[in-house]
């Protein structure tokens, strides 16, 4: 997506420890415009499968998924972090590495949100190492509906993320792929651009 690609050439910046930093318009001040053109390409995308839901993890795919939402006009439903197991009512866990904190957590969606007859659309900002993306699927499949695929904004290609996804079966769209970025030049290339 080019748009996409030409705003992380703008105003990415890239830090150490393999993290880009989009901030400014992803994930912490958003650009809901962009969020809406995000939305109309995953929607052209998965154009050919009946999504009902929509499923992300909190706190950053959030936003995005709440646009994305509008294009398959579909609810949004969030998987929430949580230290502690034993919360009140019938829920989905499931464990997840976080990639920019380095520490285990849980995630549990309610029952009354997820369930057999769902065709599930996964959708969050980063695709790093894979682990978010696994831990959400797991849940899907926990409750026993579909999952049609997963939609990214930004996979880090370098990473084992996207080939553990793929190699699993899971239909994954990522709308711009970093294959690599150097912190001393601030020079990211994408995949595509390199011919
Ligand atoms: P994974 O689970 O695939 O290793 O990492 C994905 C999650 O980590 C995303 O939900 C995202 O919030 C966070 N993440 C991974 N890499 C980056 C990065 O380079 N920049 C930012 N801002 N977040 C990242």
């Amino acid at each position: 997506m080019q748009l996409l690609k030409e705003r992380i050439r703008k105003d990415g910046k890239i830090m150490a420890g393999n993290v880009l930093k989009v901030d400014s318009f992803l994930n912490h001040q958003m650009d809901t415009e962009l969020f809406q053109e995000i939305g109309k390409e995953f929607r052209r995308r998965f154009a050919d499968v009946q999504v009902n839901k929509i499923l992300t993890i909190e706190a950053s795919g959030i936003g995005i998924a709440c646009v994305v939402a509008q294009s398959f006009h579909v609810p949004v439903v969030f998987a929430k972090k949580t230290k502690t197991k034993n919360i009140a009512g019938d829920v989905y866990t499931s464990k997840v590495e976080s990639y920019t904190h380095g520490r285990v957590y849980d995630i549990i969606v309610s029952k009354e949100f997820l369930g057999k007859g769902d065709k599930v659309l996964l959708v969050d900002d980063f695709l790093a190492n894979g682990k978010a993306l696994e831990g959400l699927a797991a849940l899907v499949e926990e409750s026993g509906a579909e999952l049609a695929g997963a939609g990214i904004v930004i996979e880090k290609g370098f990473q084992v993320g996207g080939n553990l996804i793929r190699s699993r079966g899971i239909r994954l769209e990522s709308l711009a792929i970093v294959e690599s970025m150097d912190e001393k030049t601030g020079t990211i290339v994408f995949r595509g651009d390199e011919a």
